[in-house]
């Protein structure tokens, strides 16, 4: 069988003015079984159709924060850098996919891009807007690839049937998070403090993100990869 092609979205640096790449997105992909191609960047809906099409499976990349415009809120204060050309594709690019019932692997901003784009909000900041008696770091220093918060995984949910844990260890480098969750999406992780962690929408094929960073450590996190391997699966079995 021939490996399967997936599209990542790209990640731009405004400061440097440049499109780029982290690594651990293209080897995790190319270590689970597929052939990661770097999306461009584009918000031509004929492009956009067309790229849905040709590739098995969608990675969502992390990245700046999200325009609060599309959860209907005013950027406070405390909102970081948004992107507003990634916003567009991205906002395009999902909506097609979903059409088509591809696989949709979302991280960081993935999940939260998922959440908003099907009809959630976001905290713009977590530390000044979320409220839990619980307190925990969410925005770790490096080494990102090590673990520093707990997350509780559903029973029986497709994420637990891929980690094989109830209890799992993540690694952390977020500011933003989900606030309401959109009502396609079922949690399937949840932070010691109530965050939502990650989302599964069951009524597509594969359509699965988390708020953490398998990214930086496929290589030495069985979890990490085993999230990896099934987007990747998923994304042969078309
Ligand atoms: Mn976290």
């Amino acid at each position: 069988m021939e490996k399967p092609k997936i599209a990542v979205v790209p990640l731009i640096d405004k400061a440097r003015q440049s499109y780029w790449m982290l690594p651990g997105y293209m080897k995790a992909v190319e270590a689970a079984g597929g052939i990661p191609f770097m999306l461009p960047l584009t918000s031509d809906e004929s492009d956009i159709a067309r790229m849905s099409c040709m590739f098995d499976g969608f990675l969502f990349t992390g990245g700046q924060d999200i325009n609060p415009g599309l959860y209907g809120e005013r950027a406070e204060e405390v909102c970081g850098e948004v992107c507003h050309e990634r916003d567009a594709m991205e906002s395009a690019l999902f909506k097609r996919v979903l059409e088509l019932d591809k696989p949709v692997f979302g991280i960081c901003r993935g999940l939260q891009m998922i959440n908003v784009l099907l009809g959630g909000t976001l905290y713009q900041d977590i530390p000044t807007q979320f409220v839990s008696s619980v307190k925990i770091g969410h925005s770790q220093s490096p080494p990102y690839s090590k673990p520093v918060h707990d997350v509780r995984i559903e029973k029986d949910s497709l994420l637990q049937r891929i980690i094989g844990k109830e209890v799992y260890k993540v690694n952390s480098y977020h500011h933003q998070g989900i606030k309401r969750l959109a009502e396609p999406l079922v949690a399937a992780a949840e932070a010691e403090d109530g965050l939502i962690e990650a989302v599964i929408m069951p009524d597509k094929k594969f359509v699965l993100a988390v708020q953490w960073h398998p990214e930086f450590n496929y290589a030495e996190d069985e979890g990490s990869f085993r999230l990896f391997e099934a987007f990747i699966r998923s994304c042969g079995q078309q």
